[in-house]
């Protein structure tokens, strides 16, 4: 037995921690820094917003903003090792996905109505911003402008709610709705921001990832124009400032913890308009390796043959999905190697574009999402 005196020392040493903890906290934050996490091993380190885009972003090195995640089992995941080999050590809410696909004949027609003439008229306002840098003024303006676009879309189907998310930086997520009869979540996602490879480059960001944003774009259109009633209630997400370490689905995906919403899954989508192999790659690292599973068996069916790759440390917002205890997946345009060399830099132009694989995407979405709706 330890003396209580011991105890109340022991107690004091750890409240000067805290204290001291807190105190370095404060300090940085008035400083204008921010806590990033590159790995589930590290601790974090205090940077500023411009270090993070230079000497991370830039330099391909995956990175979480912690700053302001207060929920201790948020950050206990964000520091649990990756799922590969189906070792999910992160607990997701417990779903049961299909082993095969079973409403082809629903799908099948809205999978045709996919085109890519829509996307290429938006991707090319969305590239002719100078950037979509979450903290700049063309980041905003190109967030009003999606926002205007999601609602003339989604107005096909009057039931279809379009929301703006705040955060504490300028540039808002958006979610699209489309209610089901149960209040269960099937959710596709992609990040809206961009960046150069600094605050004032230019960021046309077309691959990365304007491209996810007009898959979500077509796929909304398709389901609106249908009068689509699903089952479960089906959300489109379009996130912003991912380039800054996750921030907008770190924020979207805590509330939704706090609110104890429930989510079947998570799909998210960030580059899918640079495919050299022809083939949607379905990454393994820091995802839900059931869903991952399921998402396979929906893309081959629809699409064709898949391939794989891991992409590591805070990759993409499923990684945000994942942290808050939800099942995501991560489906991407080409595996790492034969990826777009264009991504963070000016030279991630609209010309890049391979239109066949924006439409694989776009007919993958709908797929998914009319199978996913049943689940
Ligand atoms: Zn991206």
């Amino acid at each position: 037995m330890v003396a209580p005196s011991v105890l109340a020392l022991l107690a004091s040493l750890a409240w000067s921690a805290v204290a001291a903890a807190t105190t370095e906290s404060l300090r940085a934050t008035k400083a204008g820094l921010r806590l990033i996490k590159t790995s589930p091993e590290d601790g974090g380190q205090w940077i500023t917003e411009e270090q993070k885009i230079r000497d991370y972003k830039s330099k391909g090195i995956g990175f979480v903003d912690i700053t302001d995640i207060t929920d201790p089992e948020v950050l206990a995941a964000l520091s649990a090792p990756d799922s590969r080999n189906g070792n999910n050590t992160v607990s997701a809410q417990a779903v049961s996905y299909p082993s095969s696909v079973s409403h082809q004949a629903e799908a099948n027609p809205l999978v045709a109505a996919v085109s890519t003439t829509n996307p290429k008229t938006w991707l090319k306002t969305l590239t002719d911003f100078y950037n979509r840098y979450y903290r700049s003024s063309y980041g905003t303006q190109a967030g009003t402008w999606l926002f205007d676009t999601i609602r003339s879309v989604a107005a096909a189907n009057p039931s279809i709610t379009v929301t703006q998310f705040t955060h504490s930086f300028n540039q808002p997520s958006l979610i699209a709705k489309i209610p089901g009869t149960t209040s269960n979540l099937v959710i596709v996602s992609a990040h809206y921001d961009s960046t150069g490879g600094s605050s004032t480059a230019r960021g046309p960001g077309a691959d990365d990832n304007g491209s996810g944003v007009v898959v979500l774009l077509e796929a909304l259109r398709v389901l609106a124009e249908d009068g689509f009633k699903p089952k479960n209630t089906l959300e489109f997400h379009f996130y912003a400032g991912e380039e800054g370490g996750l921030l907008g689905s770190q924020a979207v995906f805590s509330n939704y913890k706090s609110a104890g919403k429930s989510v079947l899954a998570v799909v998210n989508q960030d580059m899918a308009g640079y495919s050299p192999s022809g083939k949607l790659s379905i990454y393994t690292d820091y995802v839900d390796s059931a869903l991952t599973a399921y998402t396979r068996i929906v893309a081959t069916a629809y699409v064709g043959s898949t391939t794989s790759d891991t992409c590591g440390y805070g990759c993409s917002d499923h990684a945000s999905a994942r942290s808050n205890g939800f099942p995501a997946a991560y489906v991407c345009d080409e595996r790492m190697d034969t990826s777009s060399p264009y991504i963070h830099t000016p030279n991630d132009a609209y010309s890049t574009i391979m239109w066949d694989a924006v439409l694989r995407h776009a007919k993958f979405t709908v797929a998914f999402l009319v199978e996913a709706s049943y689940l």
